[in-house]
């Protein structure tokens, strides 16, 4: 089953195009990689898939909805915004800067969407996320507000606000990138355990031996155009263009 289908997204600033017909799939339990250049558009992409960019032209549907948007009488219309955060509520988002609430503590940042999106009780939501945040291996830590932990902590409570709400793909902005290399280790490490549950991730990062470890499938980004994709090994070990072969020997060199 396609979890998510984003078909011909096209998407500019002003006179900068940033997507130029890009299409992705990532079916049920597969692993999807977004690589490239700074300024490819990763980031851009992943923040249409979310709805937190609308696009200019294309389609973005998950679990066979449109994000955003309705067709009606073959025309698309936005949502209203109630259907609009429905529709946002099944899609996880992790950003390369955390963005937790800073009054709140590590329980409660991720108790919050279950309680006031899912609608769960006090109670429920608070154990789902000390049972979640057990996971992450931050026991210990739920009554620590994010300016008392480090990065890698506020990625991992970031992680469990986003598995709080049971989504049906998880996106991952450059998760590790903002992270000192022993935190990013922390972070990677829960990375890899969603991997091996086999839950539904498009992930864009730099860090190549993390794709080779967890990615079913790369697909290789310049741009805003894909240049490339294919299953993991493949295209990593023997690209198809000389782009791809320059990226990951500088990436990797
Ligand atoms: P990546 O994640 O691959 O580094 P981004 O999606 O962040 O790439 O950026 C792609 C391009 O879009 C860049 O040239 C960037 O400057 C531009 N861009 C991103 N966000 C905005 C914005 N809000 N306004 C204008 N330009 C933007």
């Amino acid at each position: 089953m396609i979890k998510l289908s984003a078909r011909g997204v096209v998407k500019s600033y002003g006179d900068v195009a940033v997507l130029k017909d890009v299409t992705v799939e990532v079916a049920d339990g597969e692993i999807v990689a977004l690589i490239g250049p700074s300024g490819a558009g990763k980031s851009t992409f992943l923040r249409c898939v979310n709805n937190l960019e609308t696009v200019d032209s294309g389609h973005i549907a998950v679990d066979g909805e449109l994000v955003g948007y309705r067709e009606v009488d073959g025309c698309l219309e936005p949502l209203p915004d109630r259907e609009a955060s429905r529709r946002r509520a099944r899609i996880g988002f992790v950003f390369q800067h955390f963005h937790l609430f800073r009054h709140m503590t590590a329980r409660d940042n991720v108790a919050y969407g279950p309680r006031e999106v899912l609608g769960e009780s006090t109670a429920a939501a608070r154990g789902k996320a000390l049972s979640l945040l057990d996971r992450m291996g931050l026991t210990g830590r739920e009554h620590h507000y994010p300016h008392e932990l480090s990065g890698g902590q506020q990625q991992r409570v970031a992680i469990a606000r986003a598995l709080a709400m049971d989504p049906s793909i998880l996106l991952l902005d450059e998760p590790t990138s903002a992270l000192d290399p022993e935190l990013r280790v922390e972070v990677a490490n829960v990375i890899r355990e969603l991997a091996r549950d086999r839950r539904t991730m498009l992930i864009a990062t730099h860090d190549i031996p993390l794709v080779e470890e967890i990615a079913d499938r790369v697909v290789f980004l310049v741009d805003g155009r894909i240049v490339e994709e294919g299953p993991a090994a493949k295209l990593l070990h023997e690209p198809g263009h000389d782009r791809t072969r320059a990226f990951l020997a500088r990436m990797t060199g």
